[in-house]
């Protein structure tokens, strides 16, 4: 019992337990056995124990006692342990005595027990502390496993680490690992480690499943389930042949990679030794280890895959920025090439000179193209050579001209178009003859020009030439040559066409410079004339007054000058040159000039400046006193204006008398016009007239009134026409020795209804100013042939006084004959007509006219109031005058107490008569010396109050043909 105490395993305590119990007396054999329950009862199977001790070991665990023996007690059984699950069968060769077996074995048993209670504690403390240290390192191992697996070791070290752990772990010295695809048709080894095998397989290297199909690892990984045992053991579970791949192991034990129950690969380790074999324990353990693989490999392959996408990607995005980069590159060119043909442009419109712009072109040309060698040539104007102004070979600058030969340049000019050849294009050329090899200078490689254009002719050409071998021009040279040209011959036309430009402004300059200095000479003559002209407009010639248009433009503004200036007054003079017509006509023209000379020259005497003396019309003369007032007195000046003007004059070698008759109009701001100021001076000179000539009258409203008669009575004579007012006073005619009566003169009346019956002087000068005279003259004809036709006896002539405006009418002598018809007068040889020499100062040609019909008609024409014109005596020869009235004037001054020239006046004027073979007739005879004169003068024919008074026709009906 002391040896039980030593023990410390469970088998020593069974093996002391055994021996003690054979050691008991009669026992020949002892066994301690551990019945299995089965389906049938309980069993002892595989223990080497007696058929008896069999039998009761069996009937004490079916019983559940502690003791049992057989029939004969040569087979003992006891129950032992806590749990009675291990039983002493023991067998002797003579039943035992109960008493012995119960002292010696049953209490050893019970201590045994009791002691192998301790031990199985111990041996179970010692096995859960070497499970813990296990468990430890293992756990270890696989931190540190998990630990390489995530690290940034490369494959191999990584797999190298691993097998360095689980050599640690367990006995691994041969160890390999493999990869396979999902689908299990290739695999490869990743590592392979083996003491052994000699032929090694290639780590990576891809195979396929067949070539190893049927050996173990192909049998591990296509049935995805650990295989462990030696090649018999293995061959036995898997019931089948096995195809041997290197040196046969004694164990061996594989494990699949697994994820998601799919097989991705396998790890093996073999033992070549016999004493070494692997557990379940490996098993697990190598699982572990082959899933952190898979895990690491997997990392490993996404890194890698991902690694290869980077690498993928990173290449593909360089390729595309290699391409972005070429097509940038390939932009910045265009834009580049842009920006020269810009610069191109630009420089074929900007104003450089010639040359300048050739070396920028060229400047720009090298930038786009290969142009060391560069020229630019143009056709001479005559077109027999070519002047090349910009030559650059080599990059030496040549200047010069050559006659037209078969170049290159030549052949391009001929042809009109660009050309772009190689050598062996241009020897072609010159074997076709069409051009001729030029001595000078190296052989072209390449060459390239195009012509030059002025709208449809080639005016020279651009070129560039390459000497190097292989560097040749192309399509786009040629291209960006030719716009180049463009651009030259577009600088050249221009610079071409400004000159010509140029030059024909230079001409038209010229010209119009010409044309400047003509027309200045010419503009300075015109002025000339012009202002020659004005003056002669604004000036009589006669006296070199100023004329009534200056007068008034003068007097217009000197009006509107006195508006501004209230109570400041000018004032008008008008003046009239009393008998000016009997001075003209008595001494004539030259004598009448001469005399108005010296009027004008008076006038002037008269006033100073800046008063103005103008001439208005023959006699009519005007002062403009610009400024008078109460230190100049108006009236002074118009009676030194008279005294000066009556002084006597000589004119013409004769001794004049004259005067004048002057109306005065003072003027202010209220006169609107200087028409107004004109007419109102004109009413008082009239007035003057009126009151007898030689005087001046001042204008006031009186005159104003009697002018606005003037109105009235225009009024009147309207009416007067309509209600047939006029009518003919007739006033003999007759022969001055016997009183015989000739004929009558017809003179108007106007029957007024209230003023009685007035003469011609109270109306004649209205009626012909306001254009009433010639129809009144009409009805004053009518009246008179009828009459004269109811009157008077045969033989008898009636004289009517015609306006000078009628004769100017072509149609007057057609209508008077027409009225003499209609009236029943006698015949036109019976009429006479008498017009006064103003008639015949104006349209002289139709007045002679309309005188040449009547005269044809037969109508004789007698000049009234002869000697009181301007220079009767010239009409006398050309007009059919027949008759020649003197004016009264002159018959009224004979036999007066004054001497006077009328009476050599007279005798001039029937020397003049006689000589013409006129008949003069004397008008205004009222005295019998008068008569008596004339007579002895020679006058054959008179009127007047003395041989007859102007009367109606009843008065003179019974007188007809008696002497007065
Ligand atoms: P006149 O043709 O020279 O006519 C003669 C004027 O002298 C007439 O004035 C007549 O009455 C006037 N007379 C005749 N004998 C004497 C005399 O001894 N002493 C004076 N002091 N005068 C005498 P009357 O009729 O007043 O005519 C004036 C002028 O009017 C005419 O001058 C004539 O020029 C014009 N006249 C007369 N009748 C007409 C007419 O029917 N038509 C036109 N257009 N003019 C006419
Ligand atoms: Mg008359
Ligand atoms: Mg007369």
């Amino acid at each position: 019992m002391r040896r039980l105490v030593g023990t410390t395993t469970v088998e020593a305590v069974d093996d002391l337990l055994v021996s003690y119990a054979l050691e008991q007396a009669g026992c020949v054999s002892a066994a301690l056995v551990r019945p299995q329950r089965t389906d049938s009862g309980w069993s002892v199977a595989g223990c080497a124990i007696p058929a008896g001790a069999h039998q009761v070991v069996v009937d004490l665990m079916q019983h559940g006692q502690n003791r049992e023996s057989s029939a004969d007690a040569r087979h003992q059984a006891f129950r032992m342990g806590a749990d009675g699950s291990l039983v002493m069968a023991m067998s002797f060769s003579s039943p035992p005595a109960d008493v012995e077996l119960e002292q010696s074995i049953l209490p050893c048993l019970e201590l045994a027990e009791q002691h192998l209670q301790q031990v199985r504690m111990l041996v179970d403390l010692h096995a859960s502390h070497r499970q813990l240290a296990r468990s430890e390192s293992l756990q270890r191992a696989l931190f540190t496993i998990s630990d390489l697996s995530g690290s940034e070791l490369d494959m191999p070290e990584m797999l190298r680490g691993i097998h360095d752990i689980l050599r640690s772990l367990m006995y691994a010295e041969n160890f390999y690992i493999v990869r396979c695809d999902p689908r299990q048709s290739t695999l490869h080894f990743l590592y392979y480690a083996d003491t052994v095998d000699e032929t090694s397989p290639v780590i990576g290297q891809e195979m396929a499943m067949d070539a190893i199909q049927g050996s173990l690892t192909w049998h591990l990984i296509t049935r995805g389930k650990p295989l462990m045992g030696s090649a018999e053991e293995i061959i036995a579970q898997l019931g089948g042949s096995l195809k041997a791949l290197g040196p046969e192991s004694a164990d061996w034990l594989g494990v699949p990679m697994l994820r998601d129950g799919v097989v991705h690969g396998a790890l093996v380790v073999q033992s070549y030794r016999q004493g070494i074999r692997f557990s379940d324990e490996d098993s697990t353990l190598l699982m572990f280890v082959g899933s952190h693989i898979l895990t690491a490999l997997e990392r490993k392959q996404s890194k890698h895959e991902l690694e290869q996408h980077v690498r993928e990607r990173t290449s593909e995005l360089a390729r595309l920025n290699l391409g972005l980069r070429q097509e940038v590159q390939e932009r910045q060119r265009a834009v580049r090439l842009q920006e020269s043909l810009f610069q191109l442009a630009r420089l074929a419109t900007s104003d450089l000179d010639e040359d300048s712009f050739y070396q920028r072109v060229h400047a720009v040309v090298r930038k786009l193209l290969n142009a060391e060698n560069f020229f630019i040539s143009l056709l001479s104007s005559d077109r027999r050579s070519l002047e090349l102004p910009y030559f650059v070979d080599k990059g030496v600058r040549h200047r010069m001209t050559r006659p037209l030969g078969r170049g290159l340049s030549e052949y391009v000019l001929r042809r009109g178009e660009a050309w772009l050849g190689t050598r062996d294009d241009i020897n072609a050329l010159q074997r076709s003859g069409e051009v001729v090899p030029h001595r000078i200078g190296a052989p072209s490689m390449s060459w390239l020009g195009v012509p030059l254009r002025f709208e449809d002719e080639v005016i020279g050409l651009v070129a560039v030439q390459s000497y190097e071998q292989g560097a040749s021009y192309g399509a786009a040279d040629k291209n960006l040559l030719s716009f180049v040209a463009l651009q030259i011959a577009h600088s050249i036309n221009r610079r071409r066409s400004a000159a010509a430009l140029q030059e024909a402004n230079i001409r038209l300059e010229h010209r119009v410079e010409e044309r400047t200095r003509e027309l200045r000479a010419e503009i300075s003559r015109r002025e000339r004339i012009q202002q020659q002209l004005r003056h002669q407009v604004m000036h009589d010639p006669l006296t070199a007054l100023p004329n009534r248009g200056y007068l008034r433009d003068r007097l217009e503004r000197l009006l509107a000058v006195l508006k501004s200036e209230p109570g400041r007054c000018c004032a008008l003079l008008y003046i009239d040159v009393d008998r000016f017509k009997m001075i003209n006509d008595s001494l004539g023209h030259l004598a009448g000039d001469e005399f108005l000379k010296v009027v004008a020259e008076r006038l002037r005497y008269c006033v100073r400046d800046p008063d103005v003396v103008a001439r208005l019309s023959g006699d009519e003369f005007a002062i403009l006193l610009e400024d008078i007032g109460p230190h100049r007195n108006v009236e002074e000046v118009a009676s030194r204006v008279l005294q000066v003007m009556n002084q006597s004059m000589q004119i013409a070698g004769r001794e004049i008398e004259p005067s004048v008759s002057m109306g005065i109009a003072v003027g202010d701001g209220h006169y609107g016009h200087a028409d107004e100021l004109v007419r109102d001076a004109d009413i008082a000179l009239y007035r003057a007239k009126e009151l007898g000539r030689r005087r001046y009258v001042v204008f006031d409203q009186t005159l104003a009134r009697s002018a606005q008669d003037v109105f009235t009575l225009e009024g009147e004579l309207r009416h007067a026409l309509q209600r047939d007012e006029f009518e003919p006073y007739f006033q003999p005619i007759r022969r001055l020795a016997d009183g015989r009566l000739m004929g009558y003169e017809a003179l108007l009346r106007w029957n007024h209804p209230y003023r009685g019956m007035l003469a011609p002087n109270d109306f004649l000068r209205v009626a012909q100013d306001t254009g009433h005279l010639e129809s009144i003259d009409w009805r004053l004809f009518k009246r008179a042939f009828q009459s004269f036709g109811k009157m008077t006896s045969s033989g008898l002539f009636l004289s009517i006084n015609v306006s000078p405006r009628h004769l100017r009418n072509a149609d007057f002598d057609r209508r008077l004959l027409g009225l003499l018809e209609r009236a029943g007068f006698p015949g036109a040889a019976h009429l006479v007509v008498e017009v006064t020499e103003g008639a015949l100062l104006e349209s002289a040609g139709k007045v002679q006219a309309t005188l040449g019909r009547l005269h044809d008609a037969g109508i004789d024409a007698a000049l009234d109031d002869f000697g009181t014109g301007y220079s009767s005596l010239s009409y006398l020869h050309t007009l059919p005058l027949r008759k020649l009235k003197i004016d009264q004037s002159f018959v009224q001054a004979l036999g007066e107490q004054v001497p006077d020239n009328s009476s050599m006046v007279v005798a001039a004027i029937l020397a003049l008569g006689r000589a013409l073979n006129v008949v003069v007739i004397a008008e205004g005879i009222e005295t019998e010396t008068q008569r008596r004169m004339l007579l002895e003068m020679g006058c054959e024919y008179g009127q007047g109050y003395l041989l007859g008074r102007p009367a109606p026709a009843e008065a003179w009906s019974v007188k007809a043909g008696q002497p007065a």
